[in-house]
């Protein structure tokens, strides 16, 4: 077989880049995955209840990028759905991010509007302030609340789900969970927040619909040997790997998912509820809150942190801290010494910690600057 392109991983990167080259470049793809299917960490499929369930974990899309959300909504229909996310302190369930909702239900009332105003005074109303910038706040009474959110909210979740401390990860990790100085309970604000309406597997599969694209399911990259001849690859798996983990191991974090069925119509208040105090899990998601599926049974999926052991199960994560950080830019300048005859690029082999819409970002753009003109990346 020849093709011009050979993609490893059809994840939302390697899909792109597929749909891309063979729309408007009208060269053939060859794209591989080593999993049965399409859709990388983004894929659906319906339990054997008839519920619309998302394997590798709940994905939420949400994006502030026209770009991303115009060329997506070339491939699916959207169903409008703001994420709400409950956290269980102290036995009660608050909107998470913290928000002035938040500290209403966990103060009493005097102190909750003393706080809110020197909230208000110190960083004004609709300001979002990560927890670690809080904490060094000057004032006496802001810090101690800061304390108190960090000690209820964070530490323990996030010792749960990277068996690291809050200050042992880069700052960007809790600041995507920002204490919010808002009454807006949704756990995002982007402009564009919505579900793709018949799943994301309906959405890979127009993606992919196009006579330049063949996929090879079952296959992992070492196993083609020679059997495929290509002139460029585009890679997305894991970096190391890539490069037979010649600097070493990459630091990636796991989840298990337990998937439990439920024999009634609706079981929580919101489409996922955290609990960073108890419990091995971190949070219960009810997929139907995200699919806006109707049926009077509900799926729900419990994710229990894992550490990541290579071949036993996935890495769904990188570690974003500085010395991980150093330990990639050896691969980094590794893929750089490649000119372009293979580009890296996604979650994997970018090593970032990427939502969908900025794998999509990143892959459009890799499509621009290089693919699209022949060059390296
Ligand atoms: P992936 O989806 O990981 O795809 C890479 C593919 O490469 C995989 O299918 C893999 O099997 C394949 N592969 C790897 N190595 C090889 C090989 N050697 N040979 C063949 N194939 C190979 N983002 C959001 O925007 N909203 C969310 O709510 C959200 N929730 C998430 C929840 C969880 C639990 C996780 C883990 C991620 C979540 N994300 C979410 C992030 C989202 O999953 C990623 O941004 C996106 O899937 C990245 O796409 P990708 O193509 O780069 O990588
Ligand atoms: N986090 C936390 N408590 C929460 C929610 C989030 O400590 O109730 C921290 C935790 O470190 C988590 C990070 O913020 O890993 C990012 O949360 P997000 O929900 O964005 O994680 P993801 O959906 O990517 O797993």
């Amino acid at each position: 077989m020849k093709v011009d392109w050979l993609i490893v991983g059809a994840g939302f990167t390697g899909c792109t880049l597929a749909e891309r080259i063979a729309t408007q470049l009208d060269q053939k793809v060859l794209l591989i995955d080593r999993r049965n299917h399409t859709g990388g960490n983004a894929y659906d499929h319906y339990d054997k209840n008839g519920i619309l369930v998302h394997k590798y974990g709940p994905h939420i899309f949400h994006t502030n990028s026209k770009k991303v959300w115009d060329y997506l909504s070339a491939f699916t229909e959207w169903r409008p759905y703001h994420h709400h996310v409950l956290g269980v302190i102290e036995g009660k369930r608050v909107p998470v991010p913290f928000n002035l909702n938040s500290l209403e239900m966990l103060f009493p009332r005097r102190m909750a509007e003393r706080l809110e105003c020197a909230l208000l005074e110190a960083y004004g109303f609709g300001v979002k302030v990560p927890i670690l910038k809080m904490r060094e706040n000057s004032n006496t009474e802001l810090r101690n609340l800061a304390d108190y959110i960090y000690k209820n909210v964070f530490y323990n979740y996030t010792v749960k789900q990277w068996d690291l401390k809050p200050d042992e990860l880069d700052p960007s990790v809790t600041g995507r969970v920002p204490v919010y100085i808002s009454r807006d309970d949704r756990y995002f604000q982007d402009t564009w927040q919505a579900m793709p309406r018949y799943g994301y597997s309906a959405l890979f599969e127009r993606m992919l619909n196009h006579r330049n694209i063949r996929v090879l399911l079952n296959t992992d990259v070492r196993e083609l040997g020679g059997l495929v001849q290509f002139n460029r690859m585009i890679y997305t798996g894991p970096v190391d790997d890539y490069f037979d983990y010649m600097h070493g191991h990459l630091p990636y974090r796991s989840l298990r998912f337990d998937f439990v069925t439920a024999d009634q119509e609706r079981v929580q208040d919101a489409g996922t509820v955290n609990y960073p105090n108890d419990y091995d899990f971190t949070r219960i998601t009810e997929q139907k809150f995200l699919t806006g599926q109707r049926s009077p049974v509900s799926t729900l999926v419990y994710e229990y942190p894992q550490p990541y052991m290579p071949g036993e199960n996935e890495a769904y994560y990188p570690i974003p801290r500085e010395e991980n950080r150093e330990q990639y830019n050896l691969y980094l300048q590794e893929a750089e010494k490649l000119n372009g005859t293979v580009l890296l690029a996604g979650r994997l082999a970018d090593y970032k910690y990427y939502n969908m819409d900025q794998a999509v970002a990143r892959a459009l753009k890799l499509f621009e600057d290089s693919v699209a003109r022949g060059e390296s990346a």
